[in-house]
């Protein structure tokens, strides 16, 4: 089969299922029904969900160049990953539409078969693909400053663009949206020359024959280590917290489709102790991400360190540890993202409305800053009142989590929340404005017959 064929038989498969759906909104001149922000995976599944629901006055904005959304082909680096590779994801429930249909659709069966795992590249490739086929709107070079109540829904500021209106917004932001990667304390006074994060774009080339530093033995950390290796630097050094390195991933044990459906209904209690037993034990860097720093004897990694002092001097970094003085040219922070609206600037404008965890249970612990959203991925207040129009306001990223499992971060159940969310989508829109509807009922007058063609109707 080919590329060309598959694309046919996909499109006709969509139309058996009556795709797409006539609008059934009522239009406004400059106002979208609903303004995704983020075209990685989530945001092309969701607007894909949406498109299917007859939501289609849709507008998907994403700051990143097109066809380099998501962390795929910017800073995610590893060659392979980490996931199974007959996994669904952002295809929802249409065969046709799969990573495997696209992959055997070029380059057939038996290559199938002998795929180890997808290549982090080809996954780019095939959500370029995604977007193509499905033609789902998209605006790239946009990016969202500002979220802001409005007369009709939300009004998104976009930095050297016209603002847009939307009804509603969709966060499809991504593992950091709701917060952002933070520098640690000891690294603060130092300029940004000495440090990165993990997702940020780090040209380890820079650090030929230099001592990198990696913070965070995760996955990340470990691929950024290859990296740096791969690119001759003279040594590296992973700095862990954690006595052991986490070698067992809790999380792959819960892919089922009792926790993707059942998570949300669970009472508090439940869902902090999934999650937090999960994050307690921590994530695992994957054996091929170990692999492939195995032959190098310029690497090491510190566990249960501590770091006590960080100084700059000659144009190095001194660290001063529990485990020792290390020095390196360049600290890479593999740590990941914290969860904080506060940080989250386009959300400044309802960042103290948003109802949290904390506020809702007091036993959240570390998981406290996660917002406690409603049934279909919308925030919610605070307090009753104070900001309406966040029922507007979905959250599809990372924070969703502890809500509603893990439908909205990793792959394989982003399709079950996508679908969460548009049929969610499509049930407010209906709900909240019932009244338009029935007066649309009342107002329809279109006959079936008339009665005059049939004299047996008396
Ligand atoms: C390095 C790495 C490797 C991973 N590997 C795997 C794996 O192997 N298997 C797996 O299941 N999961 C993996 N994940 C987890 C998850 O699948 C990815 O994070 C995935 O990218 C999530 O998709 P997303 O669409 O939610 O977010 P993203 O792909 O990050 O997309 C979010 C988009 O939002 C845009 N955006 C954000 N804020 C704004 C704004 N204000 N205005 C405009 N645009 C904005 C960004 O530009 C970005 O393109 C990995 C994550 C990382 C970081």
């Amino acid at each position: 089969m080919s590329l060309q064929l598959l694309e046919e038989q996909l499109l006709e498969e969509l139309r058996f299922l009556e795709y797409l759906p006539k609008p059934w909104l009522p239009e406004k001149e400059g106002l979208l029904d609903v303004a995704i922000i983020g075209g990685g995976m989530a945001g092309l599944a969701a607007a894909f969900g949406l498109m299917r629901e007859g939501i289609s006055n849709i507008q998907v904005f994403d700051e990143c160049p097109e066809g380099f959304e998501g962390p795929w082909a910017t800073f995610a680096r590893m060659r392979i990953l980490r996931s199974q590779k007959a996994l669904v994801g952002p295809a929802l429930d249409i065969p046709k539409l799969t990573y495997q249909a696209w992959y055997r659709a070029q380059y057939g069966e038996e290559e199938w078969e002998k795929l180890y795992k997808i290549p982090t590249l080809s996954w780019m490739e095939y959500l370029r693909w995604y977007r193509r086929v499905l033609n789902i709107p998209m605006q790239n070079g946009c990016q969202v400053t500002l979220i802001e109540p409005s007369e009709d829904g939300l009004q998104l500021t976009i930095e050297g663009k016209p603002s847009r209106m939307a009804r509603k917004v969709v966060l499809a932001t991504g593992r950091g949206g709701f917060g952002k990667w933070i520098v640690p304390e000891l690294f603060r006074h130092l300029p940004k020359d000495f440090y990165a994060h993990t997702s940020e774009w780090i040209d380890f080339a820079d650090f030929n024959g230099k001592e990198v530093c990696i913070l965070g033995a995760g996955s990340s950390g470990f691929d950024a280590a290859a990296e740096a290796l791969e690119k001759g630097a003279s040594s590296v050094t992973i700095l862990e917290q954690r006595q052991v390195i986490p070698f067992i991933n809790k999380f792959a044990s819960t892919f089922y489709c009792g926790i993707t459906e059942g998570f949300y209904d669970l009472p508090d209690e439940a869902k902090i102790g999934f999650i937090q037993h999960g994050f307690d034990t921590g994530a695992p860097p994957p054996f091929e991400s170990l692999d492939r720093v195995k032959g190098y004897s310029n690497f090491k990694v510190l566990t249960g360190v501590e770091i006590e002092k960080v100084v700059e001097r000659e144009g190095s970094l001194i660290l001063e540890t529990n485990r020792g003085q290390l020095q390196c040219v360049f600290t890479v922070f593999a740590t990941g993202f914290a969860v904080d609206v506060h940080a989250q600037e386009e959300l400044r404008a309802f960042a103290d409305d948003i109802l949290l965890w904390k506020e809702r249970y007091s036993e959240s612990g570390s998981l406290g800053n996660a917002p406690y959203l409603g049934t279909h991925f919308e925030f919610q207040e605070k307090v009753s009142g104070r900001a309406p129009a966040l029922k507007h306001l979905y959250c599809y990223n990372y924070a969703a989590t502890l809500s509603h499992g893990n439908v909205s971060g990793d792959i394989p159940a982003i399709g079950a929340g996508a679908m969460r969310l548009a049929k969610g989508i499509a049930c407010d829109f209906f709900t909240q404005n019932w009244l338009v509807y029935l007066q649309r009922l009342h107002a329809y007058t279109t006959p079936e017959f008339l009665a005059g063609d049939y004299p047996f109707i008396l």
